[in-house]
């Protein structure tokens, strides 16, 4: 039965969301923070109905927040601890940042377009997510302060992996990113770096906004 109000109803498509991804084999860990996100916060209010869909929506400057399964997966492939820092390329509507300041000592996180960096401070400020530092900037050349990282998390398809991230992951660290396979077909794919080698893994295969760079003629 559809609950009378639009709070109860979507608060049943938020359970019939969440139980489809545990079935995925989803830690509950990172369920438990999925849930405590309220991902209708993050969605312009035209789509609020349709916030816990499993599917990326839209947001302003021609930009979407990703598709709740592939958020899901990306945060488990990270392996994240509470101990650790994670820098974050391509904040967007700031939805993937809320769920790693749960799961994160410090998130770093960059975005490209002012309104949505913005927007996503606002929302971390009223989320009251108080170990989130964002700023607007090329993520092209990661952050550059604050280095190595532990993990790196980006959320936008670049052509290849860049060595700005390489050169800014700390040792054993893991960097998740969607890049394109040895086919050309853009996967997620975690890079792990041991002993001075990088090991790459491909995953699900997704579609992703691009990270725009002015670097990537400069600095391939
Ligand atoms: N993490 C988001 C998804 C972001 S979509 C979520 O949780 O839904 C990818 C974002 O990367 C877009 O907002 C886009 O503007 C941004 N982006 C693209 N190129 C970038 C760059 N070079 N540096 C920083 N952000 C970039």
């Amino acid at each position: 039965m559809i609950a009378k109000s639009p709070d109860g109803w979507l608060e049943q498509k938020k359970r019939r969301l969440l139980a489809k991804i545990e079935k995925d084999g989803i830690p509950a860990k990172i369920l438990a923070r999925m849930s405590d996100v309220p991902r209708e916060m993050f969605v312009p209010s035209s789509l609020t109905h349709a916030s816990w869909d499993d599917t990326a929506l839209p947001i302003d400057a021609g930009q979407s927040i990703s598709q709740p399964t592939v958020v899901a997966w990306m945060t488990t492939l990270l392996q994240p601890d509470a101990r650790m820092r994670v820098l974050e390329i391509g904040t967007g509507c700031g939805y993937q940042t809320a769920i790693l300041a749960k799961l994160f000592r410090r998130v770093y996180t960059i975005e490209r377009h002012r309104v949505l960096f913005e927007q996503a401070s606002k929302r971390f400020a009223e989320l009251r997510l108080r170990n989130v530092t964002a700023k607007r900037g090329d993520g092209a050349l990661g952050w550059r302060e604050n280095l190595p990282f532990p993990r790196i998390i980006v959320t936008a398809a670049a052509p290849h992996l860049l060595k700005a991230w390489v050169q800014q992951l700390a040792p054993d660290g893991i960097l998740i990113a969607p890049l394109p396979d040895a086919q050309g077909a853009l996967r997620i794919t975690r890079v792990s770096l041991h002993n001075g080698h990088l090991k790459s893994e491909a995953f699900m295969p997704v579609r992703f906004v691009p990270l725009i760079s002015p670097t990537f003629e400069k600095n391939p």
